[in-house]
């Protein structure tokens, strides 16, 4: 469960708050908290400040808590209660002596204060982002458990989730601390939701782990970048940019360009659907889309990243036709298109990066068939798909037929397609390779009007399979 804010703050930590040396700082005029330019993403809607009588001041959405009816505010809280922060130079809190009245604000001023914030705050983000996205997660005890965070855990440029507590690195002659940066909090908690939310073990360091942790914060921060700001003799400061192209299996080098294949297949689908829908919506359907398939996902399938980005595509296309907006599909292994909306091309649907049609507009996207799948082709019988074309563009400059053919013997499949009554061959399954998942067809053989694609098993023994309806794409001008 997810408690008010207010039931947040446990008794302990009011009473521990009544029990400090009492100051005598009065401010009476709204507070702002003005931070770190790193809290980009953030507004800081859950700092409290509580004074002498144990009274407790929540910031609103835009960050600003108004205590000018407190009786002299004392502390700015920044544990809630979900993340209990050790080896801090101040405890828990930052006291109002450290902070500087600027014209009616008041700003934290000192690095460590600053330092507390950004991570307590992406890590709250992040929290209640998750839980707020897929609420059936609240029923993992694990997100009312108090995590362990360590701030100041040893010189160097990294952050750690180790199975038990997130730690952040101080930093040294060329990066900063760790916990200066939200993409490194939200990477690292990240691996800790993963392996919380997952139902089957996830290893930490694998690709899918990575690529998981760089999603959420690209998601989350509408940003392909990750790790901006660490790094600070460089001139590019990110550690990994998901824009970088990674395709499976030929870009694959190890566990970081592994993660790409599957970050970049989830930048490429948020950045589509933020140009489509708007941030906030693309953030929801990506965030619930990750959590669904880090959920779901067979961890025995091989190879693992790539039955990952094919269940995250199919989470957001679920969650597309939820909103009437089209269905978000996968076609054969090179193409990812929101059905009616958006059409991106792939080097590698499920394995690669996205990239735009070059003015070339994909305008008919239709699978007319209908039953269900995987359809059986039995021996010596065929399965016909039928597609009605109508004419979108001026100029027809390509067909593609998109197919998921399986057979224990391909020598035995025939593919032809039909147009005008007139029956043309396509295609003949050879011994031992796979049927191709995508056949051109010859722009004299097909125009608006009828058009059918069969798909025929010419043998005696196994029958195939149709794993899912055909997809003809047509290309206009
Ligand atoms: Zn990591």
């Amino acid at each position: 469960m997810v408690s008010s804010p207010a039931m947040q703050i446990s008794f302990k930590l009011i009473s521990l708050i009544l029990s400090l040396i009492i100051s005598s700082a009065c401010y009476s005029q709204t507070l702002q908290l003005g931070v770190s330019s790193s809290l980009r993403w953030y507004s800081l809607s859950s700092v409290a400040v509580a004074d002498s009588n144990g009274k407790t001041s929540f910031s609103n959405i835009n960050g600003s808590v108004d205590i000018s009816g407190m009786n002299r505010p004392l502390w700015i809280l920044l544990d809630r209660g979900h993340f209990q922060y050790e080896n801090l130079e101040t405890g828990v809190y930052a006291q109002l002596s450290d902070l500087d009245s600027l014209g009616g604000r008041v700003a934290l001023n000192r690095y460590f204060d600053t330092k507390h914030l950004v991570a307590w705050h992406a890590l709250e983000m992040v929290r209640e982002k998750v839980l707020s996205t897929l609420p059936s997660l609240q029923n993992i005890s694990w997100f009312d458990h108090q995590q362990k965070v360590d701030l100041k855990y040893s010189d160097g440029c990294n952050a750690v989730w180790d199975g038990t507590a997130l730690s952040f690195f101080t930093g040294d002659s060329t990066c900063q601390a760790s916990s200066l940066i939200p993409d490194l909090a939200i990477h690292e908690y990240g691996h800790a939701l993963l392996e919380r939310i997952s139902r089957r073990p996830v290893a930490d360091g694998q690709d899918y782990s990575e690529g998981f942790s760089d999603s959420l914060m690209a998601i989350l921060g509408h940003d392909p970048l990750f790790g901006e700001g660490l790094y600070t003799q460089r001139i590019n400061s990110h550690i990994r940019d998901l824009r970088y192209l990674v395709t499976y299996p030929d870009g694959w080098r190890g566990v970081y360009s592994g993660s790409l294949i599957f970050s970049g297949v989830v930048w490429s689908v948020f950045s589509r659907l933020e140009k489509l829908l708007g941030a906030e919506q693309a953030e929801q359907i990506c965030l619930k889309a990750l959590l669904l398939s880090a959920r779901n996902l067979a961890q025995d399938a091989r190879p693992q990243i790539v039955e990952a980005a094919k269940l995250f595509n199919r989470y957001v296309g679920s969650s597309l036709q939820e909103i009437g907006k089209g269905e978000l599909n996968c076609i054969g292994d090179s193409e990812l298109a929101i059905r009616n909306i958006q059409v991106a091309t792939a080097t590698s649907c499920a394995y690669g990066r996205l990239a735009d049609l070059d003015h070339t507009q994909l305008t008919s996207l239709n699978a007319l068939a209908s039953g269900s799948y995987p359809k059986s082709i039995e021996d010596n019988k065929k399965v016909k798909i039928h597609f009605l074309i109508t004419k979108s563009g001026k100029q027809l400059s390509k067909a593609v037929v998109h197919l998921d053919v399986e057979h224990f013997f391909p020598d035995d499949v025939v593919i032809n397609y039909e147009y005008k009554n007139k029956t043309y061959h396509l295609y003949k399954g050879i011994e031992e390779l796979p049927i191709p998942s995508q056949l051109e067809i010859p722009l004299e053989h097909i125009g608006p009007g009828q058009f059918s694609i069969s798909i025929e098993d010419h043998g005696n023994s196994f029958d195939g399979q149709l794993r899912r309806a055909p997809v003809l794409d047509l290309y206009w001008h």
